[in-house]
């Protein structure tokens, strides 16, 4: 029997719009600040073991990134960064959370094309009030039947999405760039999956494609979702 599928959940950071590009931009600025103390590379390193850590607690969003950077130059100097460079760490931080938001090509059109008949449902984990923005400024949140922004997207989190927006994780698909937070839980929790890269994911989403997983599809852009959906209906 064919999957009846009701229920779509959407990523947003690098699945409707870009979000390591800015990350990426600000490491450069912060890279910068201290060349005086430490090169590029055993930087890079820090700041990496810095976000694994600090993600924990602070959650893997701007607010969390801000920290870890001035927790790095902290380290990288012994102790000995100056107030002025940590006064524009805090800028390039501030800077990320008034930056524009466009939405991916295929984006727009997609959701259009999907909107009705299934539920739509954008979820994503990060900062509270950055991520409010971002929805609002891409102007995409007409376009979905609900917006959930969790603290750790887990497979009992989307367990309980889908139950709360569809009906339950069986007849639902996760769409989304990252393999390790939304993939791989989705399917844990019952649902389909379909992965569609991001050209420079983040490090910290690194994961193995699943083996075996027949629920598992993967997309080139966004725009293949209805033809997807199509296909296994
Ligand atoms: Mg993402």
């Amino acid at each position: 029997m064919p999957p009846n599928i009701t229920t779509l959940g959407f990523d947003a950071d690098d699945t409707l719009w870009h979000d390591a590009h800015d990350f990426r931009l600000t490491e450069d600025r912060f890279v910068s600040l201290l060349t005086d103390y430490t090169d590029r590379l055993p930087l890079e390193e820090h700041l990496l073991a810095a976000q694994r850590r600090n993600g924990l607690h602070y959650g893997h969003g701007v607010r969390g990134f801000t920290l870890s950077m001035i927790e790095t130059a902290i380290e990288v100097t012994s102790g000995k960064v100056p107030a002025d460079v940590i006064a524009e760490i805090l800028e390039a931080g501030r800077d990320m959370l008034s930056r524009p938001v466009a939405p991916l090509p295929h984006v727009e059109e997609t959701l259009k094309t999907l909107r009705g008949a299934y539920r739509l449902v954008l979820i994503t984990e990060g900062d509270l009030f950055d991520q409010q923005r971002k929805v609002t400024a891409s102007g995409l949140d007409a376009w979905f039947d609900a917006v959930e922004i969790v603290a750790e997207k887990s497979v009992p989190t989307y367990r309980t999405l889908f139950s709360r927006h569809g009906s339950g994780p069986a007849e639902a698909m996760m769409i989304g760039n990252s393999l390790k937070s939304d993939i791989l839980p989705a399917l844990e929790a019952g649902a389909f999956g379909a992965h569609v890269p991001y050209h420079a994911t983040w490090t910290r989403d690194e994961a193995a494609e699943p083996q075996g997983a027949d629920r598992f599809h993967r997309i080139d852009h966004i725009g293949k979702v209805p033809q997807l959906l199509a296909r296994l209906g």
